[in-house]
Parts: C-alpha cells; structure tokens; sequence
C-alpha cells in the first residue's frame, strides 16, 4: 500500500481537492492519505494555519479573533459547498471558536486547520477519519513518542482500510493536542508510512521534485530523478532546502522510499528517494549542488617533530568541550581543519582557541572567514577518479580562488571552500561542467 501526504496548496480549495481526489482514484494502492492544512491560493492569500495562530495571537492579547476566524471559516464552507459535501461543518467549527475563547493552546488553535482539512477530504473520499490526538503520541518533553505511536497506528490500520489521518498534530500524556514544528505533515505522512509497512511514501506537494541546483543561481537546473536520503542529506547540510529532517527517518529507517510528486502535474514522475544508490543512466555522476555562506575554516598545525598521535583528538575534544557543531573536517597527518559556521565559531572562539593552545603541541592556528562552502554530492562521484580534476579546472577558468577542495574516500560528497562572494559564480561553473 502506498501513504500519501498532499501538502497545503494540493488543498487549498475545493479545485484541488478534484485534483486530489483523481490522483487517490488513480492507484487504489493510496489507502492512507495524509492532508495539511488548506495554503495559499495565490500570492497574498494567507495560509489557514497562519490565520489560526492569528487567532490565538489576538485572544491572547484580549482582541476579538472573529473576524479572523470567520475567513477560516468561510474556506471551509466553501470547499465543502463546492463539491456537495454533506458533512455540517457548524458545529465544529462552534466547538473550536468556543475552546478559543476558553484560552485554548496555540498548538490546539494551529491543530485545527489539519483537524477541519481532514474531516473535509475523508468525507469527499469516503474514507474512515482517524484523528491524529487519538494515534501521535508526544512524550512529556514535546518530543515524538515513536513506538507508542507506531504500535498504535498500525493497530488503527489494521482496524481501517481507508484511511484519512490529519497532518502536524498529536496529543501529549495529559491529552493535551500538540503539534510538530512548522511543514509537519511530512512528519506524519512519514510515521503512518513505517506503521503501516508502505511500500512508498508520496509526498504529494506543488513542485515536480528537487531540482539539482538552486534554480536562483543557475538556471532551469535539471530535475534530480533519483537520490538517496543520504546524498540529500548532504546536500541539506550545505543549505539545499529538502525534507523536513524528521520525516526522514521514520522511513528512512524501515527502508521505505519517498517519491516527491506534484499534484498540479501528476503526470511527471517527481524525485524518488531511495535508501540505497540506483543508478542515474541519464547523469550519472552527481545528484545535486548546493552551497551556504557564512562559513570559518579553522586550520591547526602541530608542532614537529612530534610524535604524539592525540593531536586530532585533542582538537576534536576541544570543539565539543566548546559545543561547536563543525560541517566538515578536511585534515591531514599534521593539521587538522575544521569548517563551522561563523556565527558559531565566534561565538566559542576564544574558549576553544585556548584549549587548543593547552594542548601544547600547536604550531600555528589560522581561522580563514567569510567562505562559502559548496558541496557536490553523488555516489557516482567516487567511481569518476576525474572529478576534483574537473572541479579545480571549471573554477581556474572562471579565476575563482579555490580555498579548499575535499573528498574523503568512500565518501558520496565533494565539498569546495571558496570566497562568499563567489559563491554563486562557482556552482554555476561547476555545474555548467558536469551537467555537459
Ligand atoms: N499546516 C502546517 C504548516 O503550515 C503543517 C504543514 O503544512 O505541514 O506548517
């Protein structure tokens, strides 16, 4: 069976529930169908469930919320009206307005744009409704009950064989409805699709897929057909907006793929994400580019000669003494390097140079600033010996200093350090080369 999330704007009016509602028909595969709340329908409009913390926000302050709440309401009846729906919408939406009033929670405000979405689309589908307070569980902490969960949905889908399962929301120990951060019907669509042993994760949005490059700098990059969860994670790490992280690993993990398709083109295959490599026939050698700016690279010789073997270590205890998250660590036998972003290594700079320096054995320490590091990621980067070759040549063409250029072996990431300013001239050029 298939889970299939459709994100905000699939949702957005009663037009692209018709979309939705042919897509589910197309494969009778798609039992468990994920909805967020109703997006925006053009660029002004506001999504609902801004509109709902607007809610909270003003009774909060002690303003009326009416007006607002009446243009969700007003979306509502409207899809509802358009496509013949016999579900009174009344008094839920009564029940919430009076729960507002009552100083309900901003999760509980947020919630109920998924709550009303899902109620909607399960009656137009005709699937069981199942709500999301009854089977996503938070502990006490606000954090995922994973197993309770898990156990619990697929007790639900055993017990249910359609199913509409409304996004972003759960219930805490004392049943208090809670949500995930902001897109968090990924999440949702993710856990359903481990508890209930789908075959693929759809995530049903209004793009078809990730490109491979950020279309800003280089322009109409290829679609990415194919990737694997950790070549997208790479390229997240280098600022590649992507998944929400926490929605990959509940699939992830039970080895379930994730196919990105787009409901306003459902024709196009979208980008399938895998958990092992498959082979890219039509561009085989990398997946994606992606690059951020603000980076430090902080080089640390040591003293010769020295036979001592704990230098790296010691370095490597000093940036976690200091709570430093570094990106990247290119290094060799007598230097270590470390890549962090800026904000953080200031932040720590003079704590963690100290303890560098009481280690004893420090040559030199130079802390190189405003680089941008650009990854290239793609398992077939590692088969193709020519690649830092090309790299190192598309960027001399261009003048463009390279400051640091790193690809372990085994490793399915290439990550280029180059001055922030040329960021953008350096990921057009490198991919102008390999996209060939
Ligand atoms: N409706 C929520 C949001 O706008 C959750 C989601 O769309 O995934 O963030």
């Amino acid at each position: 069976m298939i889970v299939a999330k459709f994100g905000g704007s699939s949702l957005a009016d009663a037009a692209q529930f018709e979309k939705v509602r042919n897509i589910i028909g197309l494969d009778s595969r798609r039992t468990v169908i994920v909805p967020s709340a109703p997006g925006r329908r053009f660029d002004e409009d506001d999504k609902v469930t801004d509109l709902l913390y607007r809610c909270h926000a003003e009774q909060a302050a002690g303003e009326s919320f009416e007006a607002t709440f009446a243009r969700i309401g007003k979306r509502y009846t409207e899809i509802a009206k358009a496509l013949g729906l016999s579900i009174d919408l009344v008094p839920y939406l009564d029940e919430i307005v009076a729960n507002i009033k009552a100083g309900a929670s901003a999760d509980y405000c947020a919630s109920r744009g998924e709550y009303l979405n899902g109620l909607l689309l399960a009656d137009y589908l005709g699937y069981d409704f199942l709500d999301a307070a009854d089977v996503i569980f938070f502990d006490a902490n606000g954090s995922l009950d994973a197993e309770k969960t898990n156990t619990m949905l697929a007790k639900q889908f055993a017990a249910h064989e359609h199913v509409v399962l409304p996004g972003f929301y759960g219930s805490t120990p004392e049943g208090a409805v809670c949500v995930f951060s902001r897109g968090g019907s990924d999440i949702t669509g993710a856990i359903a699709a481990r508890a209930a042993h789908a075959e693929l994760y759809e995530n049903w949005t209004d793009v078809s897929g990730f490109l491979m490059a950020d279309p800003r700098i280089v322009p109409n990059p290829r679609p990415i057909s194919h990737i694997t969860y950790h070549e997208m994670h790479e390229l997240s790490r280098a600022g590649a907006t992507v998944l929400h992280e926490d929605s990959v690993h509940p699939v992830s993990r039970a080895g379930i793929p994730t196919n990105i398709r787009n409901t306003n083109c459902p024709e196009h295959p979208g980008t399938m994400i895998t958990c092992t490599a498959v082979q890219r026939e039509d561009f085989a050698i990398f997946a994606g580019i992606a690059g951020k700016k603000g980076f430090s690279l902080l080089v640390a010789e040591k003293e010769l000669p020295d036979r001592s073997e704990t230098f790296a270590q010691g370095v490597l205890q000093a940036a976690k003494n200091c709570g430093l998250n570094f990106q990247y660590l290119p290094s060799g036998i007598n230097n270590i390097c470390l890549m962090a972003e800026t904000r953080q290594l200031d932040a720590v700079r003079t704590q963690l140079v100290k303890e560098i320096e009481q280690l004893g054995i420090l040559h030199s320490l130079t802390i190189e600033r405003q680089l941008a590091g650009i990854v290239l990621v793609g398992y077939g980067i590692i088969h193709n010996r020519a690649t830092l070759t090309r790299i190192y040549t598309a960027l001399r063409q261009q003048d463009i200093p390279v400051v640091m250029l790193n690809q372990g072996s085994g490793e399915l990431s290439t990550w280029v350090g180059v001055e922030d300013t040329r960021m953008e001239e350096a990921i057009r050029a490198i991919y102008a080369e390999f996209a060939r």
